[in-house]
């Protein structure tokens, strides 16, 4: 009975030969996910699109079983073939491909990029292509056709749509700006083959369109007037570092109990550590258009009409570099790479498309020293980090993860925030690391040189014992988010040509979207558009208020240092558990 049974048709649907097919589209459009996610460089989000998104290819195969090795084959090959491209990214770099890889490939230079890759090429690479291959081939071997009813098959397949590329494509209908909700459809697309590269070279062209937009406009304004440089045609290394997400609270430079910065406490007298310096805003580009420009709290969108810090200094005739590791290409950083662009030269180190991938600032330091090394006389530095931004755990190398338990950790701190609120301490003490290398690199070159260290914002990482808030919110703000480091750090030289007495300026209560006016009054320039009583180390200094809160709801706007001390807890005490989980 049973062989006869055996030998007669299956009944039913053939759920392996399903099976099969799912595997094999899965594996040509998602193994390079599987990888980021399993070696720790990415969340789990590209690889949930890909089990999406590979079902999408049922469809023509339940349509048209008659022909389901030959449409398998085609297919798989075709998204095969445009999934290299990322699988070879992540061999070398271990990162996941993205339209800021188009970018850095157009921008710089091929001969740059090709010494670059030769350096991570390994012998072993061109196997794992041939086994990539060798896997998908085994793979469609597989595939064998699954006959439905002809209705079964249409319903079946219009399900199958709706359910893959029609979820995400809910975006286009529920967005109100068409162009958005196309861009927020893209976006679940972006990590699988074949609509990785499509997707990534429009996205590209999109940024690059914006980005080109705003650098018209910045290379229209007019310059700034009566410009007098006090240290005319004197060589000099200037050098900006933008941190990011680094709330001064958390650093024992500023007196929190953990050593979270044992190497800027060791470079401790020589430095000036500004304690009273608040960000206008608790979020990257929108802190950044007033900190590197003439905008603030009252003038919100003046760095559109005014010289930003990069126009100034090349003005005044500084070589001017830019070197990021923050994104390049997001819709999001479009005015970052607008402001690197204002240099005249850029280095790009982070081409992620996530912001939550594995990416450490230590890269800074390898083209910090090749800038310091180029022969031009005076020269201004910006170095963007991606400092201690969520994910805390992306941030450090594992030989900084220093802090594991209880010890110097708050009482209230739960055991469920413990491990977030320790790795925070590692980002900051990893950010350490790399801020003192970028100022001993600075010192051992021995020249007329300074350095000015601040963070973009601060971040609530479990602060208080009434506030379980993780992340930034202006609409729920606590002190953390504000609270900004602001180090300056000048040679034996400098002090020698200024000697200067910061003591009356340490403490001044001040906002760092003034901080134009101070960079100009260190840098021994002036002109019209300066207003030294907005300069933080200047005798004319005027206090007044440190607005905090969204410009475009003046309403909203409140003085930071009104509400301290009191108001600051209470401020603490407000409760809010969402994350803001943009830079
Ligand atoms: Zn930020």
């Amino acid at each position: 009975m049973n062989t006869a049974h055996a030998a007669l048709p299956r009944k039913g649907v053939d759920w392996a030969a399903i099976g099969w097919m799912l595997l094999f589209f899965w594996f040509v459009a998602g193994v390079t996910q599987l990888m980021l996610f399993a070696s720790d460089s990415n969340g789990w989000r590209g690889l949930r699109q890909t089990f999406l998104l590979s079902g999408f290819w049922l469809i023509p195969l339940l349509l048209f079983p008659a022909q389901t090795r030959r449409l398998a084959g085609v297919i798989g090959g075709v998204i095969w073939l445009l999934s290299l491209p990322a699988f070879g990214y992540y061999l070398i770099y271990d990162q996941d491909f993205s339209q800021s890889v188009i970018f850095i490939m157009f921008e710089s230079n091929n001969a740059e990029s090709a010494e670059y890759i030769s350096q991570y090429l390994a012998w072993w690479m061109p196997l794992a292509f041939i086994g990539y291959g060798l896997g998908a081939w085994l793979l469609w071997k597989k595939i064998r056709p699954v006959y439905l009813p002809r209705r079964t098959a249409i319903i079946a397949s219009v399900l199958i749509a709706a359910a893959t590329v029609g979820y995400p494509a809910r975006y286009i209908v529920k967005t109100p700006d068409f162009v958005k909700g196309i861009s927020k459809f893209e976006e679940r697309l972006s990590s699988v083959s074949p609509w990785q590269l499509m997707v990534g070279y429009h996205q590209y062209r999109h940024q690059l369109g914006n980005m080109e937009e705003l650098l018209s406009l910045n290379a229209k304004l007019p310059p700034l007037k009566n410009l007098v440089d006090a240290n005319a045609a004197e060589p000099s290394t200037l050098v900006l570092v933008i941190g990011e997400s680094t709330n001064r609270q958390r650093m024992s430079l500023y007196g929190y109990p953990r050593a979270t910065t044992p190497r800027l406490d060791a470079l401790r007298d020589q430095l000036e550590v500004f304690d009273n310096v608040v960000t206008p805003r608790p979020y990257t580009i929108e802190a950044l258009q007033q900190v590197l420009t003439f905008a603030d709290e009252k003038n919100p969108d003046a760095y559109l009409t005014t010289p930003s810090i990069v126009n100034l200094m090349k003005q005044a005739g500084y070589k001017t570099y830019w070197i990021t590791n923050q994104q390049t290409m997001t819709e999001r950083n479009t005015m970052l790479t607008t402001f690197s662009r204002q240099a005249d030269e850029q280095v790009y180190l982070n081409n992620n498309r996530v912001q939550n991938s594995r990416q450490f600032d230590g890269d800074v330091l390898a083209p910090f020293g090749k800038v310091l090394n180029d022969a031009a006389p005076r020269k201004f530095i910006v170095v963007h980090l991606l400092g201690t931004h969520m994910s805390y755990k992306y941030r450090f190398p594992a030989e900084y993860d220093h802090f594991t338990d209880r010890q110097g950790a708050p009482s209230w701190v739960t055991d469920d925030q413990l491990p977030t609120y320790n790795s925070y301490d590692n980002a900051v003490l990893y950010n350490d690391f790399v801020v003192a290398s970028l100022i001993e690199k600075l010192s051992a070159k021995g020249g007329r040189d300074m350095l000015l260290y601040l963070s973009d914002h601060g971040e609530a990482v479990f602060d208080s014992p009434t506030n379980d808030m993780l992340g930034r919110s202006e609409g729920a703000p606590t002190a953390p988010m504000y609270t900004v480091p602001f180090i300056l750090w000048s040679s034996e030289q400098w002090r020698a040509d200024h000697p200067a007495d910061f003591s009356a300026a340490l403490g001044r209560p001040y906002s760092s979207s003034n901080l134009i006016h101070t960079w100009s009054d260190l840098v021994g320039l002036s002109y019209s558009e300066f207003d030294p009583s907005k300069s933080l180390v200047s005798a004319d200094f005027e206090e007044r208020p440190v607005l905090i809160g969204n410009p475009y709801v003046p309403k909203s706007l409140i003085d930071f240092s009104l509400i301290k001390p009191k108001r600051q807890i209470a401020l603490d005490d407000r409760k809010l558990v969402q994350a803001a989980p943009i830079n």
